[in-house]
């Protein structure tokens, strides 16, 4: 199985249960407030952005990081934002770093459906950290989800060092 063949999975089905017939769980979840973020996932925000466990991980430590405005198209986004996005991807590779000290990160973004976008309306970059050995089972399973740490747990895991950033 080739590094080409990890990002494919990407396209799956991470949104089917929260899909466009619920609206943009990204918005959703932006709008329902700091209350709620242990319930949505939210491990972040940032005055421009939104970060959030993937319900659906490909491998454990799967996140996302997403401008809080709704926009689909990178044109979009201003430099502002673009480089809040930027500055929150460096930050929770770190994290995902010192926390579970993965071998490597894919981390990329899926502009269309074409492209695997599961919700190709609103932005959003995915940080999935890489074990030597994971691509044991990761690509073939796909949506079998061989997720060995509970979203629960990585939730405290990330979330508690992230309370003063
Ligand atoms: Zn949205």
């Amino acid at each position: 199985m080739t590094d080409q063949a990890l990002w494919a999975p990407w396209r799956l089905d991470y949104v089917k249960t929260a899909g466009e017939d619920e609206g943009c769980f990204l918005c959703r979840y932006r709008d329902a407030g700091p209350s709620e973020d242990r319930t949505n996932l939210v491990i972040g925000r940032s005055e421009r952005t939104i970060s959030l466990l993937n319900r659906f991980p490909y491998n454990n430590g799967h996140l996302l990081v997403a401008p809080l405005d709704h926009i689909g198209d990178l044109e979009e986004a201003s430099g502002e934002v673009l480089a809040e996005c930027m500055a929150e991807l460096q930050k929770w590779t770190r994290r995902l770093g010192e926390t579970m000290s993965p071998d490597g990160f894919n981390i990329g973004l899926n502009l269309g459906r074409v492209a695997g976008a599961g919700l190709p309306g609103h932005l959003h970059w995915h940080i999935v950290p890489r074990w030597n050995g994971d691509t044991n089972f990761m690509p073939v399973v796909g949506n079998a989800n061989v997720i060995p740490q509970s979203l629960e747990s990585l939730y405290g895991l990330l979330a508690c060092e992230s309370s003063n950033s």
